[in-house]
């Protein structure tokens, strides 16, 4: 009887061991996604908390290691890690995450990017030349990403390609429903004037008809000066803007001085999962994200 359970065990252990993708993701919105995808086969490791900017963080030998051991490199692509996936992948030497190979996933290939441009001048300091990288901020988005995610991990994993394929349904269903009550519940948005810190709501703004008014930075990527901070009082101390939103891992003084002198709220809203206490995976984000915006404009 003992005999025949360890015989057993020895023979599911190693299938076990090998059902398991391993992710890497730059982001947690796409560890996040890949849990929601993968479920039981999958474990996923954000390189970035949301705490953190990801746009500039180092390349340290923790996350080598990670990138080493992955099947499945997700980060959203469009220059947003430009400054430390290169030299990540570089170091890790995984030729299965290499760009090009299918271990390589970029979300931003699957989505209509904004503002992109042919110019890729990066002179003036802004940092989105490839156009607006954040496009986790519209529920349409990590749809068009789902869809193109779960089609690579049933490749990658082609013995659990059918999970995939039913857990990817299943979200999509519950995603789709979910994303109808949101638009039904930010109506009252449409038309509100959003001043951002950062350009990193621009998709967010797009579905919901927000306009946005400026932004606190003058260019992206170079922090609020002083000159243009006093700018922004002027253009704006009469009205022309409804609310100033900042990201977790934004210095909040810039915000709340502007907000001070022009009289509207300052908000922070969870740029992805763990932004915030209640934003704990991609559906109480959204959750939260709208709630937000909801009191900061019923507060007006
Ligand atoms: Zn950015």
């Amino acid at each position: 009887m003992f005999r025949t359970f360890s015989v057993l065990l020895f023979a599911i252990a190693p299938a076990l061991a090998s059902a398991d993708l391993r992710v890497f993701a730059c982001e947690p919105e796409w560890a996040a996604l890949a849990a929601e995808i993968g479920g039981e086969l999958v474990s996923a490791h954000s390189a970035t908390t949301a705490l953190q900017d990801p746009h500039y963080i180092q390349a340290r030998p923790s996350l080598i290691a990670h990138v080493r051991r992955a099947d499945l490199v997700v980060c959203s692509g469009a220059g947003l890690e430009i400054g430390w996936l290169p030299a990540l992948l570089q170091k890790a030497n995984n030729r299965d995450v290499m760009p090009g190979k299918d271990g390589y996933f970029e979300a931003s290939r699957y989505v209509l990017r904004a503002g992109q441009t042919d110019s890729m001048d990066r002179s003036q300091g802004d940092i989105h030349p490839e156009g607006n990288p954040h496009i986790q901020t519209n529920p349409h988005n990590i749809a068009a990403v789902a869809s193109a995610l779960g089609k690579r991990m049933a490749i990658l994993d082609a013995a659990n390609s059918e999970t995939y394929e039913a857990n990817l349904n299943d979200f999509l269903g519950r995603w789709s429903a979910a994303t109808k009550a949101w638009e039904e519940q930010a109506r009252p948005l449409r038309g509100a004037r959003a001043i951002t810190h950062h350009k990193s709501w621009v998709y967010l703004e797009q579905w919901l008809g927000i306009e946005e008014a400026a932004n606190l930075e003058a260019v992206p990527g170079v922090p609020p000066t002083a000159t243009h901070l006093g700018r922004l009082t002027s253009q704006f101390k009469d009205g022309g803007a409804d609310f100033i939103v900042r990201s977790p891992y934004q210095d909040a003084r810039a915000s709340e001085w502007l907000s001070a002198r022009i009289g509207i709220d300052a908000i922070l809203l969870p740029l992805t999962v763990g932004g915030t206490d209640r934003a704990q995976d991609l559906f109480s984000m959204f959750d939260d994200i709208i709630a937000r915006l909801l009191e900061a404009h019923a507060g007006e």
